[in-house]
């Protein structure tokens, strides 16, 4: 592996079945092959508002501010949170993982004041538990993550959206994890703001995040717009209203970039522009409700595969991802030494974790491109092969039965 600094990129083949990236749909690495335009072209505009249309159905949302943020998931989510929050603001967070963590760090750094409601990691978090502390705390935001890849459970999102109506919070989640692979219907759900990023079930590169706003969560972010030597544009309260403390991440200007307005704000990342939305119309041709019987069919495939080799799997199963899997390493077993024999031996990358979950579990994702029969075959094939040769006892050859069997009874039922 010597590369000189000459030499063209030529990456290896490489299957990636971790919790993220995940391979690019090759669809989706041609779009972004397309050249550059101006960012005000109005083909390149007509690009953005079909990007827009694109992603509000992605979303299942009428919302009309649904655009992107130039930037890997994180910079969606700190968008979000800072166009929202003030300093002194309320915010609840459920907290299940290390995004949780995450969401926490952000809103601290905006001066917001934190309540986290928390659940072991490998749980999720009681919807009485969000509603007494958003009752007692009365939070402008609730902040919550969808699916948190490194414990691999999903939040179950219904209801909260009800219970902020009633305490007049607005509601984010950030859904990078899930979106395009797990059910996520953003009005249903009564969700005022969420965020994505390409690289998980959307089956693209990270490096742009995909977001939707409610107008009641416009309301609040337009208030706040940054104020011309102390006058308020007319029909606004911000006379007085503290400014953001960012430009990148201040919504209220990138939205009147994406309004008709064209504002200039930053220069649109064409080429991932290009490449998001690709990414929205493979999963609307193949369809959110077949996408997501995909994913869970994959998932159902993946567990019957690992608990045929006699593995543990990580967590309350019953809320797990449907496109991501933990796997308790087993005892006398080097974690980090089967990645690497993995990737070796097969060309094909799992995760492992972090914090309290650091070479304690496996993750093995399905998700977008990538989340298909074959690849989960290969998979646990591969896997019981490492396994066996690090002396792990196990019937040979079971994992792939089983996993074929799931698919098979799929098919049969359908
Ligand atoms: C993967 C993931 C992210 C990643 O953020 P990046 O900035 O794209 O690295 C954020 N949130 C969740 C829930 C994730 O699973």
């Amino acid at each position: 592996m010597t590369n000189d600094i000459f030499d063209e990129i030529d990456p290896p083949q490489r299957l990636l079945m971790g919790p993220g990236p995940v391979n690019a749909h090759p669809r989706v690495l041609r779009a972004m092959s397309a050249q550059l335009l101006g960012q005000f072209d109005p083909e390149f505009t007509a690009y953005m508002n079909e990007t827009m249309a694109l992603y509000r159905r992605v979303f299942e949302t009428e919302n009309r501010w649904t655009f992107l943020i130039d930037g890997t998931s994180r910079a969606g989510i700190e968008a979000a949170l800072i166009s929202v929050l003030e300093p002194g603001d309320n915010i609840v967070i459920p907290n299940f993982g290390r995004f949780g963590l995450l969401l926490t760090e952000i809103a601290q750094r905006c001066g917001a004041v934190v309540t986290t409601v928390d659940a072991e990691w490998g749980t999720v978090v009681a919807l009485e538990a969000i509603e007494e502390a958003v009752a007692r705390v009365k939070p402008r935001l609730v902040a919550c993550v969808h699916g948190d890849t490194s414990t691999t459970m999903a939040q179950p999102l219904e209801g909260i959206g009800e219970i902020c109506r009633r305490y007049d919070a607005l509601f984010y989640v950030d859904a990078t994890a899930t979106l395009g692979g797990m059910s996520l219907p953003v009005d249903k759900l009564g969700i005022d703001i969420v965020t994505a990023g390409l690289q998980k079930c959307l089956g693209g590169p990270s490096g742009s995040a995909p977001i939707t706003i409610s107008d009641r969560a416009a309301e609040r972010i337009f208030s706040r717009r940054h104020v011309e030597k102390g006058i308020a544009p007319a029909g606004l309260v911000g006379g007085n209203a503290p400014r953001i403390a960012s430009n990148y991440f201040d919504l209220a200007m990138i939205m009147d970039y994406w309004s008709e307005k064209r504002l200039n704000h930053h220069t649109e990342a064409t080429t991932m522009l290009y490449g998001a939305r690709e990414c929205a119309r493979i999963v609307l041709q193949e369809g959110l409700e077949a996408r997501y019987t995909r994913h869970a069919l994959a998932s159902r495939a993946m567990v019957a595969g690992l608990e045929a080799m006699g593995l543990t799997l990580f967590g309350d199963i019953s809320n797990k991802m449907s496109n991501v899997t933990g796997i308790e390493i087993p005892v006398g077993i080097d974690g980090e030494h089967v990645r690497a024999r993995m990737r070796l031996d097969f060309e094909i990358e799992i995760g492992s974790s972090f914090g309290p979950l650091q070479g304690r579990i496996w993750r093995i994702g399905a998700m977008g491109y990538n989340c298909r029969k074959h690849n989960v075959l290969i998979t646990l094939n591969a896997l019981e092969c490492v396994l066996r040769g690090e002396g792990f006892k196990l019937p040979s050859g079971s994992a792939a039965d089983a996993a074929l069997a799931v698919y098979a009874a799929s098919e049969t039922s359908a």
